[in-house]
């Protein structure tokens, strides 16, 4: 009998699938030409890095350009580093930036399971089919064999690794493997690489473009002694058998490209195309490096999530970095869907994309800028919800008061950018609110001290009795120059400079005595809306309490 078949059955005694089965099980897609088949392969091992959103959007967005399919596989095969529940974490974060795959490890879909443990009954079909075809062999090298071999080239200052005549369990006479598998010694099975160190291969990566690599001489293992494949075997089966046509992943993966082509073309199946995207850098004192999971707490996206940066804001950010010409198009589109613009490899970052804080910042003030108050008010609400409960319920309090307030200066072609994240919102306005008010009336009120009380109270009922609100904004501040000259204060800051002894202070120290009174603080929003916003009821309350803290 054939031993190959023995060796196979003892391997594995009960697969009795074959290729052409799994062929039949997960034919070809049925896509339109230039449809590209794409998807996000995370490992179980935490939350959402910033690196994964980004090769995630692209890979996404690659799909859908071309009407083609993304889909998400949980590559949680490295069963010592997992991290129970974060692959549905990280499907989650996806969904919140609006990257929804086609098929996943929740939703399903025809090419699964999309979970690589459940997907054993797959590779053992395969491996058992490339043990009869003799492009595999079991290896019972133990740890000590391993580390003598690795010893031994060392002191040769030959290549390390299994290859060639280090690669003793490829040239066991088939018997001497029969019987190790009937005896249950412990093994790995491993690819039988007919590659040479001495050989070049042309490699083609659709951002990098065609350059040369060394072959893979390596008999790498395929399948672990637990069973599980690797991820270099891993890839091979799902990304065949989910027809997989572009591999959109990390560069860290480039170098392991050469093992990758020589697998498929082993087995007889078409390559896949590659993309190899950039790694996300940062600039650490003075030195470039890459965004770091255990250093920087801005390589997690949910840090992204919790501060409260729109999602339009960060996905438009990515988009920059994704490609070099994204932002000329930005600026001939100002207001178009980002998704608008088509990406495409040749324009795609070569070097590491740096990351860049203050550039997040810059474009989520544009996007929460250029918002309705509506969608600022939705969005915000339901950011508040989950990460700022008292901001929440100050907004949920009264609804349309909070957009009146979101919506000063906002609109029109120049609107104002004070906000870069919802975060940054309620610190600004909270003084609307009189709970918050009232705290900053609990402390020390920052008013000029040069000015006495007396006059302090002055200007507060000169102001309380003509508030002067139903006038448009420059007639009202016309008033409000007149209401300053009454009391001893100069109409014009000019003028003031020129004279200072004749004056208490210019129109802006007068504002600025009412601003302290009804917001407790020097800084506001555009006054005169402060004022509309807050009616004049509550403009006297708040005066009066001022003028009674004075007057203590
Ligand atoms: N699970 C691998 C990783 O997280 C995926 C690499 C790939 O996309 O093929 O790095």
């Amino acid at each position: 009998m054939n031993l190959n078949w023995e060796i196979a059955n003892a391997v594995f005694p009960s697969v009795t699938r074959k290729l052409t089965d799994l062929e039949q099980l997960y034919p070809k897609r049925k896509l339109p030409v230039n449809a590209m088949v794409t998807r996000f392969a995370p490992s179980p091992t935490g939350f959402l890095h910033m690196g994964s959103l980004f090769a995630s959007l692209c890979s996404w967005r690659y799909a859908k350009q071309s009407k083609g399919v993304f889909f998400c596989r949980l590559e949680d095969t490295d069963t010592k580093r997992e991290i129970t529940g974060s692959g549905n974490q990280v499907l989650q974060e996806l969904a919140i930036y609006g990257i929804i795959p086609d098929e996943d490890f929740v939703l399903g879909g025809a090419y699964g399971p999309y979970v690589q443990s459940e997907r054993k009954p797959i590779y053992d079909v395969v491996i058992k089919a490339m043990l009869l075809d003799d492009l595999a062999y079991p290896c019972f090298c133990t740890h000590e064999d391993l580390s003598a071999m690795r010893a031994k080239q060392e002191s040769l200052k030959v290549n390390p690794g299994y290859y060639g005549e280090y690669a003793t369990c490829r040239f066991l006479p088939k018997e001497t493997v029969l019987a190790k598998l009937k005896n249950g010694d412990p093994f790995v099975i491993r690819f039988k690489s007919n590659g040479n160190q001495t050989h070049k291969i042309m490699i083609t990566d659709l951002i990098r473009g065609s350059f040369e690599m060394t072959e893979n001489d390596q008999d790498i293992v395929i399948m672990k002694s637990d069973g599980l494949p690797t991820y270099h075997f891993a890839h091979l089966v799902d990304d065949h058998f989910m027809r997989t046509t572009i591999i959109t992943r990390g560069e860290e993966w480039m170098a392991s490209l050469p093992i990758h082509l020589q697998l498929f073309d082993a087995m007889g199946w078409d390559r896949p195309q590659y993309a190899h995207l950039p790694v996300i850098m940062k600039i650490d004192e003075g030195t470039r490096r890459k965004l770091s999971k255990r250093k920087d707490p801005e390589a997690a996206v949910s840090y992204f999530l919790e501060a409260g940066y729109p999602i339009e804001g960060f996905l438009e950010y990515l988009m920059t970095i994704a490609n070099t010409n994204f932002e000329a198009w930005r600026i001939e589109n100002p207001q178009a869907n980002i998704f608008d613009f088509q990406l495409s490899f040749a324009k795609m970052t070569l070097d590491g994309a740096l990351f860049d804080l203050e550039k997040v910042k810059s474009i989520s003030k544009d996007r929460l800028a250029f918002m309705s108050a509506d969608e600022i008010t939705n969005k915000a609400l339901a950011w508040a919800n989950i990460y700022e409960p008292q901001f929440a319920l100050a907004i949920a309090s009264d609804v349309d008061y909070f957009k009146a307030i979101i919506s000063i200066e906002r609109g029109g072609e120049k609107p104002r950018k004070d906000y870069a994240k919802y975060s940054d919102i309620f610190p600004i306005i909270d003084f609307m609110y009189d709970q918050y008010y009232d705290q900053y009336m609990s402390g020390e009120l920052p008013f000029n001290e040069s000015l006495s009380k007396d006059i302090l109270i002055k200007v507060l009922n000169t102001y309380k009795a003509n508030p002067s609100l139903d006038l448009q904004e420059s007639e009202w501040f016309e008033k409000l120059k007149v209401l300053a000259s009454i009391c001893g204060f100069s109409p014009s800051v000019k003028e003031y400079k020129k004279n200072k002894e004749a004056f208490y202070g210019h129109i802006g120290d007068f504002a600025e005595i009412i601003r302290i009174a009804v917001s407790g603080r020097k800084n506001t929003p555009n006054f005169y809306y402060i004022l509309k916003i807050l009616g004049t009821e509550r403009i006297n309350k708040r005066i009066n309490k001022t003028i009674a803290l004075l007057e203590e």
